[in-house]
């Protein structure tokens, strides 16, 4: 079991879904994680409870990853606080579905801003605090659509795609300082993010999955303590599928 104990990891989208249980995770093994969500307070509080009994390990902040100036101002306190951190995962993803041939030019913006451009304005800031220490790990939490695509998802398929694009590229640029960067691609994972889904889109998404059943955000987290590890020094630039075989 790794042990992540003086560590710590930004994680962002944390409050809900895969975020919430990558916290956790985290927590158990004794990182202290400063959690970024959107602005849901109701689902911040939500988290503060699950994650109960690891008393001032978890720290929580309300921002926009899509708001360069504002994760700036951000890191600079995480940086008067804590000085540096180790991990930083790239969770927070919206979608906003619909055909291309209607989709709104702000639809198509928004999910580029905050899956693609929030995982850039987050690296930004991360990367020269690692490189200060010559350690870090770096997760984006992508989707097989940035391969396979699915119809009414352009915007979000290239989104995700865009991130494996920055992530080999950054991969390459930081590999000489003991930085990682990979990507996690969980296929259909039982979260909000579903939410909308018929019953019936939901039983023939199953049929579609090998093992015949949706996973589990914990089942994500698994594959991020592993990557986030020292025990993971050799692996970069590379994404690992957690899918059920899709
Ligand atoms: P979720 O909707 O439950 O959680 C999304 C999180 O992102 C929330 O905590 C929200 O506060 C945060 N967020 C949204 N916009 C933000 C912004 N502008 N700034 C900061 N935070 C913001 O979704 P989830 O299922 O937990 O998804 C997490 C990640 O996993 C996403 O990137 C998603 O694309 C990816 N993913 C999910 C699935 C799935 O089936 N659930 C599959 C593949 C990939």
């Amino acid at each position: 079991m790794t042990d992540f104990s003086g560590q710590k990891a930004v994680v962002t989208g944390a409050t809900r879904g895969i975020g919430r249980a990558i916290t956790r995770a985290l927590l158990e093994h004794g990182a202290t994680v400063i959690g970024v969500y959107g602005g849901n307070r109701e689902g911040a509080e939500q988290c503060r409870q699950a994650c109960d009994g690891f008393g001032e390990r978890l720290e929580l902040h309300a921002l926009d990853v899509s708001d360069y100036e504002a994760v700036q101002r951000f890191y600079r306190q995480v940086e008067e606080r804590y000085g540096t951190i180790d991990i930083l995962v790239n969770n927070a993803g919206i979608r906003r579905d619909g055909v291309l041939a209607m989709l709104a030019p702000g639809d198509w913006q928004r999910v580029l801003d905050v899956n693609l451009t929030g995982g850039y304005n987050m690296s930004r800031f991360a990367v020269p605090l690692m490189m200060q220490q010559k350690y870090g790990r770096i997760l984006f939490i992508t989707s097989p659509m940035a391969r396979m695509g699915f119809p009414g998802q352009a915007n979000y398929a290239a989104s995700k795609a865009g991130q494996v694009g920055m992530m080999k590229s950054l991969a390459r640029e930081v590999a000489r300082r003991k930085i990682t960067v990979n990507c996690i691609s969980p296929g259909f994972i039982d979260t909000e993010f579903l939410e909308g889904l018929t019953a019936e889109q939901v039983k023939e998404y199953r049929k579609q999955v090998p093992v015949r059943r949706f996973g589990r955000p914990d089942e994500v987290a698994e594959a991020v303590l592993f990557l986030a590890g020292p025990g993971a020094s050799y692996i970069t630039g590379t994404v690992l599928e957690i899918t059920g075989g899709l």
